[in-house]
């Protein structure tokens, strides 16, 4: 069967732990595709080429240590503005959203570049504040600054020219700015759940 959920939103909207859980409510495969980029931006500042760098990514490099930090995040959104270095994860990402028995992909493009044609699209949003706070609450530092990286963050991933962030036309927002965990990943196991029996 082949079934893609995308999921995109902003940095610490909540779009990882929905994509887990979905994964592993259906038993379909999950790739967080953040991790291509903050692994391309970790190469990057230890002197690589972009494009070099992420045409040779290997799956070692996706645990990297040290890749879930605001530094790292910031180096990935740096690298994810470079055209060369998007074109050379698409195919990768593409065949991982249409590979045999299901899969959830979580990012910034999923439903708009990678995969349009996914059965399900959503969008995981919330404020800037409530997205910062949980930032800070898991790795702790300055709040005001963690709060400005936030802010620079989004600012960079909807600015950009290729592939900006922003919800496809069909994507249903799922804001968890007010929302439990819980209740949010309820919301989501809903929707896929719906458009699966709708098949
Ligand atoms: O989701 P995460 O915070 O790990 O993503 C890190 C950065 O990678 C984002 O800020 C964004 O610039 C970039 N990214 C992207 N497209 C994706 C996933 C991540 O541009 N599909």
């Amino acid at each position: 069967m082949i079934f893609t959920v995308a999921i995109d939103g902003p940095a610490a909207a909540g779009k990882g732990t929905i994509s887990r859980a979905v994964a592993a409510r259906f038993g379909f495969a999950h790739l967080d595709t953040g991790l291509l980029y903050r692994a391309v931006g970790a190469k990057v500042a230890a002197g690589a080429e972009p494009e070099a760098a992420a045409r040779a990514l290997l799956p070692v490099d996706l645990q990297a240590e040290g890749l879930r930090s605001l530094e790292a995040g910031q180096a990935a959104s740096r690298v994810a503005a470079l055209p060369a270095v998007r074109a050379a994860l698409v195919d990768f990402q593409r065949r991982f959203a249409r590979r045999d028995g299901g899969a959830v992909l979580d990012g910034r493009d999923i439903g708009t570049v990678i995969c349009p044609e996914a059965e399900v699209k959503l969008y995981v949003t919330a404020s800037a504040e409530v997205r910062a706070h949980r930032r800070w609450m898991e790795l702790g530092g300055d709040a005001a600054q963690v709060l400005a990286e936030v802010r620079e963050r989004d600012a960079r991933d909807m600015g950009r020219a290729d592939a900006p962030l922003r919800p496809a036309e069909e994507a249903m927002v799922i804001d968890t700015s007010d929302l439990s965990i819980d209740d949010a990943v309820a919301r989501a196991v809903a929707l896929v759940a719906a458009r699966l029996e709708s098949r």
